[in-house]
């Protein structure tokens, strides 16, 4: 059997994979099981934030290996405290929650929400507001905050608790939900990622945070996507200044190996006690020790670099026949398509550029260090085949 054919006999059929077998890379560039190779614009879904097999991080990694591989929380390691310390300096933010996804990042902000407002308020205040047309992960609770209909059809009941309000569209909504079912928290991502690479509006954004703050209501900032580095910030909060009390993050954190952190601030920092949330992969010291080779490089040189290849890739694409608008920030964009995003991304495949796409949207989001050549060369395909 083929690799395709194995797949398609074997593995649960959830993905409606690209026609490609990936063997191998380097920084930017995959190389296919058929010898073809490709720039990579995916980077795994703004996953390997230095590309593939960078060599500081596989260093890190490789090291760790060979020290201790896993203990549990059961112990102390280096990496997670050191991490958790890098985290929290980098941010302001208190204290860190280690798990291993972005789902899971989203999981503990819930419940760190839902505990804070039962503690101080009673039971009876739980419920979080999430943005329509958001997405927070694929478990039954992230699935219920997650503000798309389509998501939820296939498995009722969701987690109770949940309800989505129109972004963009002030706080009334917020105010009479938080009458008929009191608030614990409200859900944001600065930019949709799924939902298109939709940015919210700043003025909003300010908004709901003074919102927030005014009823002790938790603001969550889901960075799982825009995190790390993505937008050209740290992350994406800061760049619309913001003070969110939670911020879930994974994708990129690690650079490729599976880790979420929940960063609590001042008020939830002690919300949870022994006992009360864990994860036996969580904080593990392989994908820490990977975290802290990529995080102490998203440094401001980095970031400048990221803000200068978005605006690039902006430029080539504003105003290009068949791209009707681009959207997103940093190394995060979507191209509205006069041809349909799946046209896009075949045509682009068949000559040798990797691209996502996100509902309607083209999406790019290539490896934080892409090389200038690498992205002009993929920017002059995916114009060439817009404007086909
Ligand atoms: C990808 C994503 C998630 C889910 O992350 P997983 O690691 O797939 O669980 C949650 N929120 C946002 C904004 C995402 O982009």
């Amino acid at each position: 059997m083929t690799v395709f054919e194995k797949d398609k006999t074997y593995v649960a059929g959830t993905y409606n994979r690209f026609p490609v077998a990936i063997v191998s890379g380097k920084g930017s560039l995959l190389l296919g099981e058929d010898g073809r190779e490709y720039i990579d614009l995916t980077s795994g879904i703004g996953v390997t934030a230095f590309g593939i097999a960078d060599e500081k991080w596989q260093a890190a990694v490789i090291e760790q290996i060979g020290k201790v591989q896993h203990t549990s929380n059961l112990f102390y390691t280096t990496p997670c405290s050191d991490l958790a310390e890098m985290l929290c300096l980098k941010t302001g933010m208190k204290k860190v929650f280690f798990s291993n996804s972005g789902a899971e990042a989203n999981e503990c902000a819930i419940k760190a929400a839902r505990k804070y407002a039962a503690d101080k308020y009673g039971a009876d205040r739980y419920t979080i507001a999430t943005m329509q047309n958001s997405f927070h992960g694929r478990t039954l609770t992230t699935l219920a905050a997650t503000g798309q209909d389509h998501y939820h059809e296939l498995y009722q009941p969701l987690t109770p608790g949940f309800a989505s309000v129109t972004p963009n569209a002030g706080t009334d909504e917020l105010d009479a939900l938080h009458k008929s079912s009191p608030l614990a928290a409200v859900m944001i991502e600065c930019i949709q990622g799924e939902g298109g690479v939709l940015p919210l509006d700043p003025a909003f954004a300010r908004e709901v945070a003074d919102w927030c703050a005014e009823n002790d209501v938790l603001l969550i900032v889901d960075e799982v996507q825009t995190g790390n580095g993505r937008t050209g910030k740290l992350y994406a909060y800061m760049k619309y200044g913001l003070k969110p009390d939670i911020v879930s993050t994974a994708k990129g954190l690690a650079g490729g190996l599976p880790l979420g952190a929940t960063l609590l601030g001042e008020k939830v920092e002690n919300v949870f006690g022994f006992g009360d949330h864990g994860s036996t992969f969580g904080g593990n010291p392989v994908c820490c020790a990977a975290a802290l080779s990529i995080l102490s490089r998203i440094d401001d040189e980095l970031l400048a670099g990221v803000r200068r290849k978005g605006a690039f890739l902006r430029s080539a694409f504003e105003g290009a026949k068949g791209i009707e608008s681009v959207s997103g920030m940093g190394l995060l964009l979507g191209l509205k398509t006069t041809k349909p995003a799946s046209e896009v991304l075949a045509a682009c495949r068949d000559r040798g550029v990797l691209c996502l796409s996100a509902k309607d949207k083209v999406r790019l989001a290539p490896a934080l260090n892409i090389p200038d050549e690498l992205l002009a060369k993929a920017a002059q395909i995916i114009k060439a085949v817009c404007a086909e």
